[in-house]
């Protein structure tokens, strides 16, 4: 399995049509491929658990880089223990198979592995320090190819950070990412020819850099693609033409009798969103549908938020949230995440579950929904996703409750309804690529007849092989998909 990390689909599909990827369309040409239904309105922190544990965002847990824990206010970063579901290798290795993982994104170091697995050493976002089972392994990595180049954030390694600059040395980035390429290849071909493993999984990471930060030189319609000259406008098709290389290189390798998937979890398009907005239009929503006690409720919260930070240097999140019926959670810039204060489930909680609830629900989406661009009247929610309908499980209250899926097609600078009246903020101004749902798969091998599967979820991979490797995976979301598995 090879995955390129967030590689959208629109881009594969085109470049492959333009000859520009000749492995990918040769793969396809001999296979299956099809698309891969990511957790609606959720990026790379919900998908890629999603697609190694085959369960959906409500039984594993994870919606983002930050987790909400039931009973708190409090985000903290995610913890590998607040994970509350099995990574697929983790069933395999039981079963006797082997396995090498390299760089799954959003994965924990698996304490059972029968193999080898080496974690966050060149992946977008990692959670740790690169770390690997045998635990030598990382140290020899590193002391071979160095540690990540473009992603380590608070380091002079931050390429890849959240915001937009004018000047940014795209010719560096750009090389360090193709550098990452061909490191990563090396050590796969090494650990490749180990032994015949039965499970072989490599995911780069670069296709998910370049997206975000290369976004708008790609795309001409983007606000901040250059207007002159002399740009490096293919520098996007440049990473997918080397993630090609390297997938060419991978087949020449395995074999033609191994199975081959190729897949990607997400998608990319330009990075216009509302997130910022969106706490201040929650609390003008909130403010309207109070009576005076209330709004004295709220007003407090926000004072003692505003003099704890500002005056004695104490965060007053918690009492702030205490005092709301619903709240902004942090989230990845493709939907804003809306916590309802609910009792029993929330510490000190305001809406009772039930009917309440789903009133308070009801009302919120539809002002959510009114929200228009003061200036065009372009409407600025898409939709609204209430996660306790959207995903299956018992661990709802590890998730946000509402996702509010932003129109992507222009920057979104205010917001107004008759509900809010008119809010404005200055442009956050970030990295010019963002995500969207959906990534898709190719598959080839012995026993896979070529065709088109149409559109699978990301969660059927892992059930998918583990059905090639007769040990069919028990009590998952996913389901293997007929075509790989005849
Ligand atoms: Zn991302
Ligand atoms: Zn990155």
């Amino acid at each position: 399995m090879i995955g390129f990390d967030a590689a959208e689909y629109r881009l594969i599909e085109q470049w492959v049509r333009e000859g520009d990827l000749p492995h990918l369309k040769l793969l396809r040409d001999r296979g299956v491929h099809g698309r891969l239904q990511s957790p609606i309105a959720m990026g790379d922190d919900a998908a890629w658990p999603s697609f190694y544990t085959a369960v959906s965002p409500a039984k594993h847990g994870r919606y983002f880089y930050h987790s909400i824990r039931p009973h708190s206010y409090r985000l903290p970063f995610w913890s590998d223990s607040d994970l509350c579901a099995e990574p697929f290798w983790d069933t395999l290795s039981r079963l006797g198979k082997r396995i090498a993982l390299i760089d799954v994104p959003k994965s924990p170091l698996s304490a059972s592995i029968n193999g080898l697995q080496l974690a966050d050493w060149r992946v977008h976002g990692r959670d740790h320090l690169p770390c690997s089972h045998p635990p030598e392994l990382a140290h020899e990595v590193l002391a071979r190819f160095g540690d990540d180049m473009t992603d380590r954030l608070g380091t002079e390694h931050a390429l890849c950070g959240h915001g937009y600059r004018q000047t940014y040395d795209y010719p560096g980035f750009v090389g360090k990412l193709l550098k990452g390429i061909d490191d990563k290849l090396a050590l796969s071909i090494e650990w490749l020819k180990r032994e015949p493993w039965d499970l072989f999984l490599v995911v780069f990471k670069e296709a998910h850099c370049a997206g975000h930060k290369l976004w708008h030189l790609h795309d001409a319609a983007h606000r901040s693609h250059p207007q002159q000259g002399g740009a490096d406008v293919d520098a996007m098709k440049r990473v997918y033409q080397a993630l090609d290389s390297a997938l060419g290189e991978l087949l020449v390798q395995a074999g033609t009798q191994t199975s081959v998937i190729v897949f990607s979890d997400l998608g990319m398009a330009g990075n216009f969103t509302a997130n910022h907005l969106l706490d201040r239009i929650l609390l003008r929503l909130e403010w309207a549908q109070r009576n005076w006690w209330g709004r004295c409720r709220l007003a407090w919260g926000r004072f003692k938020l505003a003099t704890g930070a500002r005056l004695l240097g104490k965060d007053g999140t918690n009492f702030e949230r205490s005092t709301r019926c619903y709240f902004d959670v942090v989230h990845g810039e493709q939907a804003g995440a809306v916590r309802f204060n609910v009792l029993g489930r929330d510490p000190k909680g305001l809406i009772a579950p039930g009917a309440p609830l789903q009133a308070q629900i009801e009302w919120l989406s539809a002002a959510l929904m009114e929200l228009e661009d003061p200036e065009t009247g372009r409407k600025l929610v898409n939709d609204i996703v209430r996660t306790d309908q959207a995903f299956h499980g018992d661990h709802h209250d590890r998730l946000p409750d509402l996702l509010v899926v932003w129109d992507r097609s222009a920057p979104i600078l205010a917001a107004c309804s008759p509900r809010i009246g008119t809010i404005r903020a200055p442009d956050p101004e970030l990295r010019t690529g963002g995500h969207v749902s959906d990534g898709w798969f190719v598959a080839s091998g012995p026993g896979i007849s070529p065709g088109a599967a149409g559109t699978v979820s990301l969660m059927d991979l892992a059930p998918s092989v583990a059905e090639l490797l007769g040990a069919p995976l028990n009590g998952v979301d996913g389901q293997p998909i007929p075509e790989l598995c005849r």
